[in-house]
């Protein structure tokens, strides 16, 4: 009677136990999502590597959905890749220059947007950044931390050292501190080989070779993964059954926009296409996964003059880019544009986040709860003046009530 007893308590337990979870699993759509940011990546990027590379793309000639993103950010008509990135990353219009931080607040002192890699972590997902880019990077920083410059890197690499994410990976930086990254549990990496030695579960940290990421193939006696070889890996390390989040960027392709250089920026577009095809593969074959590919801004100004694709600036321009859409059809509309904010809101849901886009506290908050960590804030070797921000802070103020045209 007594085993009875227990046999069926054992049951209740697990029915009501189990209840609840396949609730929460039906308001997620995908378990996993990932973002692809071709950062610099415009509609005539996408011709201007099929004229240099004579190739077709994958991106273009396999998805389910295309239509546009609008890149504005809250100050001005052209973003930059922080504004970009956090309209990407966190669902909100911010100023140019401003990593995952609102335009009206950007010390963090009252209160941050959460980004996706963070909610997907609260979710109870594994998260991660990729890039050819340097780690504090614009596009990665908007991801895994919140600052008032894109330029204050040791803020931001001592913001990923400490984060929650599962991998952060990308080119070595300066200001990253290893014993820190270390003492937060990351496995710090240089490597290829070392990346392909890591084993799911584990919280990894990359400091790559900067210069050779972005080819199509790693060239002789590089160290470093190409930036396919960096998605098919970090798949690997994510996939687990309660889902995850990956943003991988691209980040070479606005590089070598800024520079005019078309062959080298072909290059860089063809292996960000590649990393596409890997991703959607797995997508594809795992059928809880969505994929989404745009851009934060278009670099280069890319026009057909004399029926060839030409720069006419070294600058970013403030046109539509493309959106690009893997196993959906209905997270947009074919050929119509979003807002790039919009971007992120509708990942969110389909993630089946509560709220997104949506508040953290700030740091003052902590500051009351943490006098150390005040002390830290206004230690004089930190980038993050509060007197130079507060002059920043009012200068940006000024350039949101009165946007230039
Ligand atoms: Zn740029």
């Amino acid at each position: 009677m007594k085993k009875v007893l227990s046999v069926l308590l054992t049951v209740l337990i697990l029915c009501t136990g189990l209840v609840p979870c396949v609730g929460a699993k039906d308001a997620a759509e995908y378990a996993n999502v990932i973002l692809m940011i071709g950062d610099g990546m415009g509609v005539n990027t996408l011709a201007l590597a099929k004229q240099e590379r004579g190739i077709t793309l994958f991106m273009e000639d396999e998805c389910d959905l295309r239509g546009y993103s609008e890149t504005r950010s809250s100050s001005s008509k052209v973003t930059d890749s922080a504004a970009g990135g956090t309209a990407l990353s966190s669902g909100v219009r911010t100023t140019n220059r401003y990593i995952a931080s609102y335009w009206y607040d950007p010390l963090c002192w009252f209160s941050v947007p959460r980004t996706l890699a963070e909610a997907a972590k609260l979710s109870g997902r594994r998260s991660g950044v990729i890039t050819t880019d340097t780690t504090d990077g614009a596009t990665p920083a908007s991801f895994s931390a919140h600052s008032s410059d894109r330029g204050n890197s040791t803020d931001i690499s001592t913001q990923q050292a400490k984060s929650d994410l599962d991998l952060i990976w990308g080119g070595a930086v300066g200001t990253f501190s290893s014993a820190l990254a270390e003492k937060n549990g990351f496995t710090v990496l240089t490597t290829k080989s070392e990346m392909d030695a890591l084993k799911p579960g584990s919280k990894s940290f990359a400091q790559f070779d900067y210069e050779t990421m972005w080819h199509v193939d790693a060239p002789e006696g590089s160290t470093s993964p190409t930036l396919s070889d960096m998605t098919e890996k970090a798949i690997s390390l994510l996939d687990n059954e309660k889902g995850f989040f990956l943003m991988v960027e691209g980040a070479h392709i606005d590089k070598f926009s800024h520079a005019n250089k078309p062959a080298e920026a072909a290059e860089a577009l063809e292996e960000f296409d590649n990393a596409i095809e890997t991703a959607v593969d797995f997508a594809r074959d795992d059928g809880n996964t969505l994929v989404v590919i745009t851009a934060d801004h278009e670099t280069g100004g890319i026009t057909l003059v004399d029926g060839k694709y030409v720069y006419t600036t070294t600058s970013h321009t403030g046109v539509n880019v493309p959106l690009i859409v893997f196993c959906s059809n209905d997270l947009i509309e074919n050929g119509r544009p979003i807002k790039n904010r919009e971007v992120a809101e509708r990942i969110g849901k389909k993630m089946g986040l509560d709220k997104f886009p949506v508040s953290d506290p700030g740091k003052i908050t902590a500051y009351f709860r943490d006098v150390t960590g005040l002390l830290t804030h206004i230690n004089p070797g930190d980038e993050v003046n509060p007197l130079l921000s507060i002059r920043t802070m009012t200068r940006n103020l000024f350039a949101n009530l009165f946007p230039k045209k």
